[in-house]
């Protein structure tokens, strides 16, 4: 019963997809695994992918580095600190006795960078010693690069390792900076993304919430769903009082009310559209549903254009909240783990990390692996479900074992996920 509700949900979600995908491939070949490795599986390149990823980062700011003439500024929150709206992502700037920290770098693109330092230099001549971002998405780290090349280090949560963000120190759980008499503390918060941070200010009573928090969202929902922010969460309010300023990562200042508030109407959406999908409704039916939009009412920013990427995000929050995993046997899943060599010689590896399966690649992609069948499984954690799969074959006859990332071809950002097909090596 469990299985024919799990295949009649992949049925609907397939269906679901290819009413938002143009191009969706859903016809798996079994292949030798020659054939794999010869085979192309994509007609976009790493180029095209990283337009589409701009083309994404400029619908989802309204705000072209290229075209427009705004320029940034950074306004006082508290004594040492400053923000900066705009492009996206909001900025902080910590000032210290001898230098100056960034908390965000901005966009992907050098020219927003350059208005960012440009802001910073209204402020302050002292160097910039270090940047942190809350998260590794373009919008909040895309000028690491940058400021590490005007002498900056950067310092990023322990799960860079693989993204191909820049930076050159990772921390786990927690790192703790001062600078003058600003403590500056970030704190693990595996929710909007693997490498999320809240980057915490004691001094001052700051907060910066990353895309953990946004007076703006719908953001991205994260592999951990409901669950992830629920626990981030909890240490956001451990960390505040009823004063704290508290930055989200898009959208307007707050409080620890407005994030309570925000919280409060992201549970109920989620509710919301698990009911819905639980009914058997099209994405595209939950987001023209009224009682969803009405809790999506008080929010700046958030409304249905029907747009894709507002439909993505609903197909997000279902993919991480209400689609059941198949079980498979630890056996099988002992299996899959273990280090395979791509055509390209960079190597895929697969762990277990507190019972899931996660890949991942140096330099690249890390995602979870959520069970479609016993050899396929979803990749769950990147930006904007996309139905990205890894597929394993298994050979019992000459005891070789090959897996094979695909990735669908329209509305592609990840352009850093590599394709293709990898032997199990050890
Ligand atoms: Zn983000």
């Amino acid at each position: 019963m469990k299985i024919l509700k799990y295949l009649c949900r992949g049925i609907l979600k397939t269906l679901q997809a290819k009413s938002i995908r143009t191009a969706l491939s859903v016809v798996v070949t079994v292949l030798p695994i020659s054939a794999y490795a010869s085979e192309p599986l994509h007609s976009l390149n790493a180029v095209e992918r990283q337009k589409n990823q701009l083309a994404i980062q400029y619908e989802y700011t309204k705000d072209n580095p290229i075209t427009s003439n705004k320029s940034i500024v950074f306004n006082k929150i508290a004594q040492n600190i400053y923000l900066a709206k705009y492009y996206g992502a909001n900025a902080g700037l910590v000032v210290g006795k001898h230098g100056l920290l960034l908390i965000e770098s901005k966009g992907m693109l050098e020219e927003g960078a350059q208005k960012l330092l440009a802001a910073v230099r209204k402020i302050s001549d002292k160097p910039i010693k270090y940047v942190i971002n809350t998260h590794s998405h373009f919008d909040h780290s895309g000028g690491n690069a940058f400021f590490a090349q005007k002498g900056a280090i950067v310092i990023a949560q322990e799960n860079y390792r693989f993204t191909p963000i820049a930076h050159h120190l990772r921390f786990d759980k927690k790192l703790t900076l001062t600078m003058g008499s600003e403590e500056i503390v970030a704190y693990h918060a595996p929710s909007h993304t693997l490498d999320s941070t809240i980057i915490h200010l004691p001094s001052s009573n700051v907060i910066f919430m990353g895309d953990n928090f946004s007076s703006s969202w719908l953001l991205y929902e994260g592999a951990n769903g409901g669950s992830g922010y629920r626990k981030t969460m909890k240490l956001a309010l451990s960390l505040t009082d009823s004063k704290t300023i508290v930055v989200p990562g898009h959208g307007e200042l707050s409080h620890v009310d407005g994030l309570i508030k925000n919280d409060k109407a992201k549970s109920a959406f989620r509710k919301k559209i698990g009911q819905l999908f639980a009914k058997g409704w099209t994405v595209k039916q939950i987001s023209e549903n009224q009682a969803a939009q009405d809790i999506l009412k008080n929010y700046q920013g958030v409304k249905n254009d029907g747009s894709p990427i507002h439909l993505k995000k609903i197909q997000d929050i279902i993919d991480a909240n209400f689609i059941e995993p198949i079980v498979i046997s630890k056996a099988i899943q002992n299996r899959y783990v273990g280090q395979y060599k791509m055509i390209s010689g960079k190597i895929v590896e697969i762990v277990k990390v507190d019972g899931k399966l996660i890949a991942r690649m140096e330099g690249s992609f890390i995602a979870q692996l959520k069970a479609m069948s016993t050899t396929r499984f979803d990749l769950v954690g990147f930006p904007y479900t996309q139905g990205e799969t890894i597929e394993f074959t298994d050979n019992r006859v000459d005891n070789t074992l090959a897996l094979t990332i695909k990735i669908p071809e329209s509305f592609v950002m990840n352009y850093w996920l590599e394709e293709g097909t990898g032997i199990k090596i050890k």
